[in-house]
C-alpha cells in the first residue's frame, strides 16, 4: 500500500468520508492510505472540500506529477555534478546509483507533499473569505449591502 500523497509506504492511516453512513462501504476507501499524519491531513482537507463541492472539483494529478518530476531535475543535476559530470553511468557503483534514485525520489515526494499542503492552504483561505463575507453581510445594514 502506498501513501496517496507522496507514494511512500503507507502505515495504515486511512481516510473516511464523514458524509457517508457508517454502513455505507463508500465511507471507507482502500485507495486512501497514508504514510504519516502530515500526508493524511494534507489529503483530508481538500477531500472534505470535494465532498461539499463535488461539481466544481477539479484536480489534475497528472499536471502535479509532471511538475514533481521536473522538480527532481535540479537536485539530480547537483548530485551528478558532485560525483563528476564526465563519469558515464556504467561507471557508477551500486551505492552511487541508489543515492541517485534517492535524490530523485526525495525531491519528487517533497514536491508532491508541498503541493498538497498548498492546496490545503488555498482551501482554508477560500473558506475564510466566504466566512468573512457572510459576517460582513449579516452585520451590515442597507448602506453596506454586498452586491454579490
Ligand atoms: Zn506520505
Amino acid at each position: 500500500m502506498k501513501c496517496a500523497v507522496c507514494s511512500r509506504q503507507a502505515n495504515g492511516l486511512g481516510y473516511f468520508n464523514l458524509r457517508m453512513r457508517r454502513s455505507d462501504p463508500r465511507r471507507y476507501s482502500d485507495h486512501w492510505v497514508f504514510c504519516s499524519m502530515r500526508c493524511q491531513s494534507a489529503f483530508s482537507n481538500p477531500m472534505n472540500r470535494l465532498t461539499q463541492f463535488q461539481e466544481d472539483a477539479v484536480i489534475d494529478p497528472s499536471d502535479m506529477e509532471l511538475a514533481a518530476m521536473r522538480s527532481t531535475l535540479a537536485p539530480l543535476g547537483e548530485y551528478v555534478a558532485s560525483i563528476g559530470m564526465d563519469r558515464p553511468l556504467a561507471d557508477y557503483g551500486k551505492d552511487e546509483v541508489l543515492r541517485l534514485v534517492e535524490v530523485v525520489v526525495d525531491a519528487y515526494q517533497a514536491h508532491m507533499l508541498a503541493e498538497h499542503e498548498r492546496m490545503v492552504e488555498r482551501d482554508r483561505a477560500f473558506f475564510e473569505q466566504i466566512a468573512s463575507r457572510k459576517a460582513v453581510a449579516s452585520t451590515g445594514g442597507n448602506h453596506h449591502r454586498i452586491p454579490f
